[in-house]
């Protein structure tokens, strides 16, 4: 069972649970992105049992009639076993997707996995004309070209700083290196991008960036922040109607994922521990 403490940034063990939490969600006027926690499987069948689980959750997802859609990391669908299950995998969801007007987001991994993670998108993009999305990082150095490509393809693209410590070699290291290159790459996007600009940060200075980028180029965008995180922002900006996503994990391996909130911040552990204690 899920302890008291995971549940601000889990949403529950299974998927009728977490669609009870996009219902709450969506009351609030923020929409969802579901995510079944869950990576890096080294043989096909589990990787098989959880592109399944996703199709089923579109299926879901539909019956509920709320306003979500989902999001995979591809080494949960078969990329550690090899880029054809990934990809077949990825393909078998995007087409569930396509029956019941789901969106599918592809999350990025380490920058070992980025290349046959774009060129998928790439392919489904093209395929679907942009009913899919992948997350692109500014702390790998090579976004600043990896962005122009995403440009030319219809689909949707979510810039984050990068959740993976990457090394010197590809990746910028400092904070305020990464906050450089998320700006430059923000600017890019709202002057290249036709399907709208998706800011996955809950960083305020991004965000009020975004919003003279959006005063300046017209391009519409998106926020999405995670699950626990400044949600009282999320209410705010979809209150002033800005588009606003919540990233909703769910599913039994809540573990690591909870583990991961906790270390990156301070604030983040005080938060959980207050609404144990009902402070
Ligand atoms: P940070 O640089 O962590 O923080 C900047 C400022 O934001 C802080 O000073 C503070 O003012 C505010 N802030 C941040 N966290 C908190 C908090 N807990 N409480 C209060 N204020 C806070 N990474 C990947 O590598 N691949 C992915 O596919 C991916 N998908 C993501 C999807 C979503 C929807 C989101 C939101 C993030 C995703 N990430 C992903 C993680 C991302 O790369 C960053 O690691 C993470 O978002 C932290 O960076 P930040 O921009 O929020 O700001």
């Amino acid at each position: 069972m899920l302890p008291p403490i995971a549940s601000n940034f889990v949403a529950g063990e299974d998927a009728a649970t977490a669609i009870d939490h996009v219902r709450d969600c969506n009351d609030d006027g923020v929409s969802a992105i579901l995510n079944l926690l869950g990576e890096h499987y080294d043989r096909r069948a589990p990787a098989d049992a959880d592109a399944r689980a996703y199709m089923d959750l579109i299926r879901d997802i539909d019956a509920a009639g709320v306003d979500a859609c989902v999001s995979v990391k591809p080494s949960q669908i078969g990329l550690d076993v090899g880029d054809d299950a990934f990809r077949e995998n990825l393909a078998s969801i995007v087409e569930v997707g396509q029956e019941h007007d789901c969106f599918v987001w592809v999350d990025m991994e380490d920058h070992t996995t980025t290349d046959v993670t774009l060129d998928a998108f790439e392919e489904h993009a093209r395929e679907t004309d942009g009913d899919v999305g992948v997350c692109i990082q500014a702390n790998l150095k090579r976004t600043a070209e990896d962005i122009e490509r995403l440009a030319k393809l219809p689909g949707k693209v979510r810039l984050v700083k990068g959740a993976y410590d990457e090394p010197k070699s590809v990746a910028h290291k400092g904070s305020e290196d990464v906050d450089t290159a998320y700006r430059d790459l923000l600017e890019y996007a709202f002057e290249e991008f036709e399907d709208g600009v998706a800011v996955g940060s809950h960083d305020p200075a991004m965000l009020d960036y975004a919003a003279d980028l959006n005063e300046e180029y017209g391009t519409p965008y998106e926020v999405q922040m995670l699950m626990g995180v400044r949600e009282s922002a999320q209410r705010e900006l979809a209150a002033d109607g800005v588009p606003t996503y919540q990233y909703v994990p769910y599913g039994n391996k809540w573990f690591s994922y909870f583990y991961r909130r906790i270390r990156e911040r301070k604030s983040n552990a005080l938060f959980a521990l207050r609404a144990v204690i009902g402070r």
